[in-house]
């Protein structure tokens, strides 16, 4: 069916097995593409009629499980592994593993590796199962591989809010496997250690530290002209493993003992469109997804801050100090 192994055959036995009749399919973006062909074979081989949520999913944290609970029996959510998050019907995961050949892409990296005797191997859900071929050959190369699992994540498996299983990991290198930039971006920033990305989609390897020096610069860009702001607009998520209130609440009254405003500001989807009532407002901060300050910094014409670097910009943390924002779910708390 695709590239992506979205184990139709199990979704149809759970389907029979707990009697569902309504069944929700929740896909990422990339894989809404093969929304029909799925929502078809079931249909055919079930019975049961397949309601496909057109909203946007990012991850785990954003299951349309409340929005659904009243239209299905069963939820399938993919792309994602589950949060320690209680779901408002019965949601089955498939975290739709990416079928690469990720060798190649490793053989690549192996000249930045060359210095570096134990290395942290880490990726994201598609590539999971991939990690103990790629171990395998490391090995074979006289390398010594170190793996932890996270506070809710898999073993070597981080997600962009959630780098805990790399914390504290006693290796001379990171070598991460898989495309993009924000993941080994979180690597570098919570550990100071090199990040090597072997990209398997590219079959390239390299090195993040000058991304990550772009990124910081512009960073402490918006966090200088942050210091001149005098009225924060507040942003918390709506979406149940988005959702930090308290924070939020904390981070309004550290703002109003400064003698400055503050005003939380409730919302289930963020973007710059969605903002611009608010331009009485000289910054903002997300309590959201934290990737959203970050990969999106450009498209908003106002600082748009983690509650990490609003510690800075009140002199509460030296930017030395600088660290990415993280949500970690365990057992259903922050
Ligand atoms: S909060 Fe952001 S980074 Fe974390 S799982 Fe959700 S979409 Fe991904």
């Amino acid at each position: 069916m695709s590239n992506y192994q979205l184990k139709v055959e199990n979704i149809i036995e759970e389907i029979k097995k707990i009697d569902a009749h309504t069944v929700g399919l929740q896909f990422p973006e990339g894989l809404k593409i093969y929304a029909t062909l799925v929502a078809r074979q079931i249909e055919d081989e079930t019975g049961a009629e397949v309601i496909i949520s057109g909203d946007p999913s990012f991850g785990a944290c954003d299951v349309s499980d409340a929005s659904m609970k009243d239209v299905v029996d069963l939820l399938v959510h993919f792309g994602h592994t589950p949060l320690h998050l209680e779901y408002e019907v019965p949601v089955l995961f498939v975290e739709a593993q990416f079928q690469l050949d990720v060798i190649p892409a490793i053989k690549e990296a192996l000249n930045l590796l060359e210095n570096y005797k134990i290395i942290g191997l880490v990726t994201t859900t598609q590539h999971l199962h991939i990690l103990d071929e790629a171990a395998y050959f490391l090995e074979k190369e006289a390398k010594t591989i170190i793996m932890k699992e996270g506070q809710g994540t898999r073993k070597a498996q981080v997600l962009g809010c959630n780098f805990s299983a790399v914390e504290e990991l006693p290796v001379d290198v990171f070598l991460y496997v898989g495309s993009g930039n924000f993941h080994p971006l979180g690597i570098k920033l919570s550990t100071n250690k090199t990040v090597i990305i072997a990209d398997p989609y590219r079959n390239e390897a390299r090195n993040i530290d000058q991304f990550a020096d772009r990124i910081l610069k512009i960073r402490f860009a918006r966090i200088t002209k942050a210091r001149e702001a005098k009225k924060f607009g507040i942003i918390v998520s709506s979406k149940k493993g988005q959702l930090r209130m308290e924070l939020a609440k904390n981070l309004k009254s550290m703002i109003h003992k400064e003698g400055k405003e503050a005003y939380i500001i409730f919302m289930d989807h963020v973007s710059p469109e969605l903002l611009i009532p608010f331009m009485d407002l000289d910054a903002f901060l997300v309590t959201a997804c934290p990737r959203i300050a970050i990969d999106d910094a450009q498209m908003y014409k106002k600082p748009l801050l983690t509650p990490e670097e609003l510690l800075i910009v009140l002199d509460k943390k030296k930017w030395e100090d600088y660290k990415i924002d993280e949500i970690k779910y365990v057992n259903g708390n922050q």
